[in-house]
């Protein structure tokens, strides 16, 4: 009988140009059921949160250009897991099969009979032209457009490249990996004859927050960029494209574009403050203060869900998308489901929790229009008689008591139970304080009063206060906390969600 053995499939996925979220649709989804990652420097490592949290998750970091042992090294591994019956996504910068070692890669994959599928990617040529506004082409001056490796002008003994033609083109030229070369590059368009003023442009480290752009003439390029200490990864355009139009250059217009603006929440909600400060141009720094740890197996909490499957409660109020995801974490682990909440009503404290609350098909009966634990309370007794009515919060451990008393003395009869607590984490400081000191870091942002507390426990306060660093609160309880440390509040969020504490931070920029 012929043994069925399960074959391997690889994906060539191309992770786009830096930016996490340029990656395509189609790249996201294979990412998601993929058995193992080979990923290149290039690709944003953030892309590998999209893997499964068993995935195999390999880095190949490779210099440009290439060395052939490693890229031997590579197609081997290629073989040897898809071998292995997995499904392999090949993770690339930009496009995998622009300057890509695409051939190398899908060769060795035909000729072990291995099946593979090519995932396009935004490539970087591209995307550094439309992130900084050089249209590469347009119907006057650009009917074309060359990518060319820059890596090949030098050393090479037979070049595929032809220098006279390329400097007599019209249209655009981009170089990709053209840093090192930058001299001999320029040079050799000069010598064949193109003009010394064509205008030319350099982007280093483009969609990123980092993203930096040089202009100059063809002949002043190469010098410009050595005095502006421009490092790869770095696109070359050269042509009348380069000569963009500034009001065009929209990424580095964002008002929080090279902020360097830390985040000191726990991990988890680290993870999607950053993503929203870089959808913003800003670049985020991540410093880890707290653990979220849930306390869902207490009896206290087990006693509170029996409770409210008996249909106990007249409201359930959640004060944390947190709580809200921690929750239903806990339900499906008992084996129950939204329906528990039967006829009782449930108020959110914001619109977060109450976007959280939507993702498990609830909708809030109840979002104060301001977000505090107050304003909850103070509206919630507006809105309803809470006269004997019998109140369940699910909230962390270490919240303020001020809401229980508000319901309280409207009467309400309040089961405050502790669904998750945040413990302190232990992080190296050093490096922070260091940037903080040396004037590098723009804002400090703080979320909730703990994580407030426990970044000072690691970093001094006269460090921020003395320093040119500003510090963003998310709203009272928080700017309470701080203040009790001793700490100069610069902003504090007039809605107070995320979103919020990034708009108030932008206003300051405009
Ligand atoms: N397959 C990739 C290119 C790989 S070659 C793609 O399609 O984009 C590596 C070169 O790509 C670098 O030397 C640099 O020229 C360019 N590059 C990659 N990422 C870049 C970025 N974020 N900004 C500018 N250039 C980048």
């Amino acid at each position: 009988m012929k043994s069925v053995v399960k074959k391997g499939f690889v994906y060539l996925v191309g992770a786009g140009p830096g930016r996490a979220d340029l990656i395509t649709v189609r790249g996201a989804e294979v990412l998601r059921f993929a058995d193992c990652v080979i990923y290149d420097k290039l690709a944003n490592p953030a892309l590998l949160n999209l893997a499964p949290k068993n995935a195999e998750i390999i880095s190949v970091p490779k210099r440009t250009g290439g060395d052939s042992v490693t890229q031997k090294e590579i197609n081997r591994l290629l073989i040897e897991k898809a071998s292995e019956g997995k499904t392999i996504v090949r993770l690339k910068g930009g496009d995998p099969c622009i300057f890509g070692r695409c051939a190398e890669e899908t060769a060795v994959l035909a000729d072990a009979g291995i099946d593979f599928e090519i995932v396009p990617g935004v490539t970087a040529g591209i995307a550094a032209a439309d992130y900084t506004g050089i249209l590469l082409t347009d119907r006057l001056y650009s009917s074309q457009v060359v990518f060319v490796t820059g890596q090949e002008a030098e050393g090479k003994q037979q070049s595929n490249i032809d220098w006279n033609w390329l400097a007599k083109s019209q249209g655009t030229i981009v170089f990709y990996m053209g840093m090192g070369n930058l001299d001999s590059i320029t040079g050799r368009l000069m010598e064949n004859g193109m003009a010394v003023d064509t205008p030319a442009a350099v982007v280093a480290d483009a969609t990123l927050p980092t993203q930096r752009v040089v202009k100059a003439s063809l002949g002043r390029l190469s010098k410009k960029c050595k005095e502006e200490k421009i490092e790869p990864p770095a696109i070359v355009i050269i042509g009348a494209a380069a000569n963009s139009d500034a009001r065009l250059d929209w990424f580095t217009k964002k008002p929080l574009f090279g902020k360097n603006i830390v985040v000191t929440r726990d991990a988890g909600g680290n993870a999607a403050f950053a993503a929203k400060i870089i959808s913003r141009g800003g670049n985020p720094i991540e410093f880890t203060t707290m653990e979220i740890r849930p306390l869902t197996e207490s009896n206290e909490f087990l006693r509170a869900v029996a409770r409210l499957h008996r249909a106990e409660f007249d409201w359930v109020i959640f004060t944390s998308a947190n709580g809200v995801s921690i929750f239903f974490e806990a339900l499906q682990r008992l084996g129950k489901d939204a329906r528990i909440f039967g006829s009782a009503r449930i108020a959110a404290i914001g619109s977060e929790t109450a976007a959280m609350l939507s993702e498990f098909g609830i909708k809030a009966d109840f979002v104060p229009t301001v977000f505090t634990g107050e304003q909850l309370g103070k509206q919630l007794m507006c809105f309803t008689n809470l006269q004997d009515k019998k109140v369940l919060l699910l909230r962390s451990q270490l919240a303020s008591m001020e809401l229980v008393e508000i319901l309280e003395q409207a009467g309400a009869d309040v089961l405050d139970a502790a669904i998750y607590t945040a413990i302190a984490q232990k992080s190296e400081s050093g490096w922070l304080i260091e940037r903080i000191s040396r004037g590098e870091i723009d804002w400090l942002t703080f979320a909730s009063p703990s994580s407030a507390r426990m970044f000072f426990e690691k970093v001094p306060i006269g460090v921020v206060n003395s320093g040119t660093v500003k510090v963003a609160s998310i709203g009272p309880t928080t700017s309470e906390q701080l203040k009790n440390l001793g700490v100069r509040i610069d902003v504090t969020a007039g809605e107070h969600i995320i979103d919020g504490l990034l708009d108030a931070i932008e206003k300051t920029h405009l």
